[in-house]
């Protein structure tokens, strides 16, 4: 019996019936360069703050977490800065669930979300979860969206919610600020929910401006960002968003209570206490992305502009062949299901030579 006539024997909801869940694959390799970690891992004072915070929590381990994670909410607004208070931030475990938190608030049965795809694998997985249409977007032939182009969409679909990722997974490339103007302003008649997921913000090229500085006076802007990958720390599980705070209202009346673990909250505290040393290996990242880009164009192959710590390329005759021989020189990348079309994240310098080296042996074999 396979894995769905097993579940067809459960009264399961029809609408997930025949779905696949997420699933990277988790391998046991040498070199993962396959969901955009930060490959450099946590450096040792960021560690000991960590661990001596997390050590504290467990005095009253006993009780319930501030259910407001004050001190946290605190702390993220001043590492996003411009101007942003406590009461603009929001948090939960990962980006995915502030995610879902927005679309339990602002989506559900008879109303839509709409994303461009090639884009996050998550956003239509989100949207059947809680039950919200996905409205598929199109984008040009190159992979790019011009504010024209994704304003007529939203006007006509009227969406619910909007979410464009930028810089974008798993294209790498950043949107310009215009884009984000231009659905908003397209959403103001069907009073469309516009998100911003911000995930790489951080790895993107000098003078790209993050949507945090459009919040202002925009009631219906979400930027949502991650610990996950400039951080450091996708084993801790912190995503957060700012907005306004009506927004964070929004979410308390769908979040689970306490959903923030002590123990969660202390760890990123600490973590954003030492962001300075979390994030030094950004530039280091860049650096190595930078050199993918290079390396690839010199082997013929064709990679989109990367504002992120990853690289989208083109050009492959057999993608799946490439993912298997790299996969056999125990570097594992990322079949992303677009046709001649991998993905690769940006390792330490070692691990990307590894990767390069092999593409380049194996395009020679
Ligand atoms: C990795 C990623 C996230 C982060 O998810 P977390 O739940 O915060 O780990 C969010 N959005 C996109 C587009 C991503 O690629």
């Amino acid at each position: 019996m396979d894995q769905f006539e097993r579940l067809a024997q459960l009264p399961l909801r029809d609408d997930l019936r025949g779905q696949h869940p997420y699933g990277a694959p988790q391998l046991d390799v040498p070199i993962l360069l396959n969901v955009n970690e930060n490959t450099f891992g946590v450096p040792q004072d960021a560690r000991d703050a960590i661990l001596a915070a997390v050590a504290a929590e467990l005095d009253h381990l006993n009780r319930y977490p501030d259910r407001e994670f004050t001190t946290l909410r605190q702390e993220l607004a001043a590492y996003l800065g411009h101007g942003l208070a406590e009461g603009n931030i929001w948090a939960a475990n990962g980006s995915n669930e502030v995610l879902q938190q927005l679309l339990q608030a602002f989506g559900g049965p008879g109303r839509s979300v709409m994303g461009f795809p090639p884009t996050y694998s998550m956003y239509p997985l989100l949207a059947s979860g809680t039950g919200t249409s996905y409205l598929a977007g199109v984008r040009a032939g190159d992979y790019g969206l011009s504010a024209e182009s994704a304003a007529a969409q939203v006007r006509e679909q009227a969406p619910s919610i909007v979410i464009l990722c930028s810089p974008n997974n798993p294209t790498g490339t950043a949107l310009g600020l215009d884009v984000v103007e231009a659905v908003y302003e397209a959403g103001e008649a069907s009073r469309t929910i516009v998100i911003v997921d911000e995930a790489y913000a951080e790895f993107s090229h000098t003078g790209t401006s993050s949507a945090l500085g459009l919040l202002e006076g925009r009631p219906r802007l979400v930027v949502s960002r991650t610990m996950s990958k400039a951080f450091a720390m996708a084993g801790a599980r912190l995503g957060y968003l700012a907005a306004a705070p009506e927004v964070t209202d929004a979410l308390r009346l769908v979040r689970l209570p306490y959903h923030l673990s002590a123990i969660t909250q202390a760890a990123a505290v600490a973590a954003l206490r030492n962001s300075e040393s979390l994030l030094a290996n950004v530039e280091a990242i860049k650096v190595q992305r930078d050199r993918i880009v290079e390396g690839l164009v010199e082997l013929g192959l064709t990679p989109a502009p990367s504002d992120s710590n990853f690289v989208f390329f083109g050009g492959l005759e057999d993608p799946n062949a490439v993912w298997e021989a790299l996969l056999a020189r125990g570097v594992l990348i990322r079949d992303v299901g677009i046709p001649g079309h991998l993905r690769v994240t940006a390792g330490t310098e070692a691990e990307t030579t590894a990767f390069l080296d092999g593409m380049r042996a194996i395009l020679a074999g």
